[in-house]
């Protein structure tokens, strides 16, 4: 469950100041938003996913449909609002850096209201924090209220109730968002400790090229990634997330359900694009 955006690429020598106006390389538009890409990368891999999620009812509403149809998504529960979906207008230069503004568009219309009871009887249901705070609390009660298990993505950080940490199993958030939630940084094995004794059932931390950490009642576990030439890594967090999710349904472990997502955010940052990027099969992953 989360957004669905279309990310409007724009390459350019130069950012631009403020005022300032700079000619750009030809618009790619690319389907986008957390929710969208952690659907194609679980599907991809071969889980039965659906999407709950928002999008307008303008072309790029088209497009993120067929992005998530192709892919193998139920849409039975993408609503349209009328209206723009939700954009993220990004500007990258040569060096690689990006400055993003992101339109929630119809994902700041997903409400506590569109919950319904289809959602209750998935094994595993994922959040992110792109689309209204109090329709992740609703949702993720009514989700944990019907037995499925809760994973949120703390992504964009933000501060969010102890009642919803608690139903997190795992709560996923990279460095920078387990530094935002602590109020300082640290060793990753002392925040993902710290984090643990916050509420949630279990924490994972990713940690990039590193790989992740794993906390639960059975402890830390560190998993590291393979080793890979990293392209972008534009929706790798994503890509983890997915296969996560797809291992917990499963019935893997937390730590060995870690080992298959290190490898599957790995494969992802080989090649360019977040959808673009993921892979279809488990031959494709590193190891
Ligand atoms: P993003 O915001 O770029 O989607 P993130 O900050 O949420 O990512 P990261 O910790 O950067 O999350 O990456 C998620 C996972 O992707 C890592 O745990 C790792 O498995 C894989 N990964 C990311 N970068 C690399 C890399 N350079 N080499 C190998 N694996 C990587």
């Amino acid at each position: 469950m989360g957004s669905v955006n279309a990310d409007l690429v724009v390459s350019v020598d130069r950012r631009p100041a403020p005022g300032e106006t700079v000619l750009g390389s030809d618009l790619a538009t690319y389907p986008g938003g957390k929710g969208a890409n952690q659907a194609v990368a679980a599907a991809r891999l071969g889980a039965r996913t659906a999407i709950l999620g928002r999008i307008g009812d303008d072309g790029h509403g088209d497009l993120l449909r067929a992005a998530l149809s192709e892919a193998g998504v139920d849409l039975g529960h993408l609503l349209v609002t009328p209206g723009p979906s939700g954009v993220a207008l990004i500007t990258l230069d040569p060096d690689g850096d990006n400055s993003i503004i992101v339109s929630p568009g119809a994902n700041a219309r997903l409400a506590p209201s569109d919950v319904d009871a289809e959602l209750l009887s998935a094994a595993v249901v994922s959040f992110q924090l792109e689309i209204p705070l109090p329709t992740v609390e609703a949702a993720a009660r009514a989700a944990d209220a019907g037995g499925a298990r809760v994973v949120l993505n703390l992504s964009p950080a933000r501060a969010v109730p102890d009642d919803l940490l608690a139903l997190c199993d795992p709560l996923v958030v990279n460095e920078h968002e387990a530094a935002y939630l602590l109020g300082a940084g640290d060793e990753p094995e002392a925040m993902a400790t710290a984090l643990l004794a916050r509420g949630p059932r279990s924490v994972v931390i990713t940690l990039g090229a590193e790989g992740a950490l794993t906390a639960d009642a059975t402890g830390v576990t560190a998993v590291p990634s393979p080793k890979v030439e990293a392209v972008d890594t534009t929706g790798a967090g994503d890509a983890f997330t997915a296969a996560l999710c797809l291992r917990l349904a499963r019935g893997d472990t937390l730590a060995d359900a870690a080992r298959y997502a290190v490898r599957v955010g790995a494969a992802a940052v080989r090649k360019p694009g977040a959808q673009s990027s993921y892979p279809a099969t488990d031959e494709d992953l590193p190891v």
